[in-house]
Parts: structure tokens; C-alpha cells; sequence
């Protein structure tokens, strides 16, 4: 689901369905995969009137583009279809192409409207893709359902994006963080009611002349992102929050992403650096 691995691990039994009925649902929201879906509707028709919760999420990515300078921008669109990541046909392209693509980047390119409930593309070619925040956003629902059903204890894993509701039979839920470069983790973390997302340049890129592209694009440059940060990890009181930081600090680096880290002072990182030169 999400295009990843969904995993729930509870000894409820009934936790299981209502954390994937639940994903589901988001999914046939905010998939664009999914040729029904409200965010592929709007891509092909420039405007669409939208769920309240495909508006809300659209100003969860709003806030995060404001709040990261940029970094964080969901009209990526055009961009990962030009560097191949939409049909894994991954591919080199021209210079002349990515500024092509990045004309159709920058999120004060969608237009809300909160009395109709209304999205609005500026440009036509305008694509939205909601990768980078759709799996938080689909764990957290999840919890929700979780609670509203009296389940207290369960972890969630979608692909990296992790919640950890209550406890693993009166021990924290230990997560294991993967090593970006070897196989096995780098170390476990000890976590209860929070949730915790790493984003990297292992999980989805391809390799062309010794230099790694990565799913996760610079929106200013039109590049993958090349700040030297292989895997980041954020552990937030949410996972949508947990999520949009990740990508955001694989796309700023460690320094850059420093100043936003203030805004959030609960927020716990660990970032992992490469070392100089290697891909
Ligand atoms: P993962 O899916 O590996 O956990 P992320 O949460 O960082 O990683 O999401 C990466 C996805 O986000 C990409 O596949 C793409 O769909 C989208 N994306 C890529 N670059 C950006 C960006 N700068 N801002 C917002 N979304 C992005
Ligand atoms: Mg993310």
C-alpha cells in the first residue's frame, strides 16, 4: 500500500484491518498512481474540488514549502517524471528539460479555496505528487482509528514512517534505524506514543557515472538532492510532522536544515552524513 510495505504489529487482532481499511481510504485520496484518486483528478484537470482532508493535507504541504524555504515543495511532479522516478525508467535528462520542468515547480502555484473546497493549478503541465507526506499523514489517521477503537498498543510501519502506540507488552517499542550504506541497522531506538520516519538516498535511486540520483529532489536546482545527508531520522509527536521533516533535511543537509529544526524543539533527530566522495 503507498507503493511500500505496510506492517502492524499488536496482539489485537482486530488492529491489523482497521490500520489498513484506513490506509486504504487515504490512498484512494492522495495516490497518483491511482487513476481515480482526488490528487491524479486534479493533476489532469488543472482544478478540482476536493475532500476536506485532500485541502488539509495540501496546506500541511504548504506550510512545510513556507516553512523549509522551498525545500519541501509537492509540485515536484514534472520533476521525478523527467528523471524517471514515476516509472522507475530512471534516466539522465538535459539541462534544457529541468528548467523546462522547474517552471511548473513552486508551491505559490496552487491556489486554495476554502470556502468551495477548491484546488487550483496555476499552470497547465502543474503536477502535484504528495510521496513525501501521504504515508505520515496515512499512519496518523490510522492511530486515530486505532484509539477511537480502544486499541492501545500497536506499531505501524509504512515503509519508514513509524508510529508507536502504548507499548510492546509493557516494554517500549524498539525501532532499529537501517545502516544507508550496509545491510543491518545502525542502532535501535526505545520509543512509546511517538512517531519516528527516516527518508535517505538508499530506499528508491540509480546509480549513472558513479553518482547516485535519489527520489528526493532539490526543487530549486531540479537535481536529486545532493546535500550530503544519506539518511535522516525524526522522532515527532505525529508522523506527518516525523515525515515532511525528513525529506526536508535530506534536501537542506544537516547545517541547512539546522534554523527550521529550532521551530520544532521536540522534535529528535539523527542524521547520518556521507562520507566525502562516495556515492
Ligand atoms: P520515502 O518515501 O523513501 O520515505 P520521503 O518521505 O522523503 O521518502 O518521500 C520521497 C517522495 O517525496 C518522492 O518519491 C517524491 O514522491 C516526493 N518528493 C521528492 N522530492 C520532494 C521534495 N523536495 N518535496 C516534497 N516531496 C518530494
Ligand atoms: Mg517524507
Amino acid at each position: 500500500m503507498l507503493g511500500t510495505f505496510v506492517e502492524v504489529v499488536s496482539d489485537e487482532s482486530s488492529a491489523s484491518e482497521i490500520v489498513f481499511s484506513e490506509i486504504k481510504r487515504i490512498e484512494g485520496l492522495l495516490n497518483k498512481y491511482d487513476p481515480q484518486s482526488e490528487i491524479s483528478r486534479l493533476n489532469r484537470y488543472g482544478s478540482l474540488a476536493v475532500s476536506p482532508e485532500t485541502l488539509y493535507i495540501i496546506e500541511k504541504a504548504k506550510y512545510f514549502w513556507q516553512a523549509s524555504s522551498g525545500a519541501f515543495d509537492i509540485t515536484v511532479g514534472p520533476l521525478l517524471d523527467l528523471w524517471g522516478f514515476s516509472d522507475k525508467k530512471y534516466r539522465k535528462p538535459t539541462q534544457a528539460e529541468v528548467n523546462r520542468a522547474l517552471r511548473l515547480v513552486g508551491s505559490d502555484k496552487i491556489i486554495l479555496d476554502k470556502n468551495n473546497n477548491s484546488v487550483k493549478l496555476k499552470l497547465p503541465g502543474m503536477k502535484l505528487d504528495l510521496g513525501a507526506i501521504a504515508k505520515g499523514y496515512a499512519v496518523d489517521c490510522a492511530v486515530k482509528r486505532l484509539r477511537g477503537q480502544g486499541i492501545k498498543n500497536c506499531l505501524i510501519n509504512a515503509g519508514g514512517d513509524i508510529y508507536c502506540l502504548g507499548d510492546n507488552s509493557g516494554k517500549p517499542w524498539r525501532v532499529a534505524v537501517q545502516d544507508p550504506r550496509k545491510r543491518g541497522p545502525l542502532g535501535n531506538l526505545k520509543l512509546e506514543n511517538v512517531a519516528v520516519a527516516t527518508s535517505g538516498d538508499y530506499a528508491q535511486y540509480f546509480i549513472k557515472d558513479k553518482r547516485r540520483y535519489s527520489h528526493i529532489i532539490n526543487p530549486k536546482t531540479g537535481y536529486p538532492a545532493d546535500s550530503g545527508v544519506t539518511s535522516a531520522t525524526a522522532v515527532a509527536s505525529d508522523c506527518l510532522t516525523s515525515d515532511a521533516l525528513v525529506t526536508i533535511i535530506v534536501v537542506l543537509g544537516k547545517q541547512g536544515a539546522e534554523k527550521l529544526l529550532d521551530q520544532f524543539p521536540d522534535v529528535k533527530t539523527w542524521i547520518i552524513e556521507k562520507e566525502r566522495d562516495n556515492a
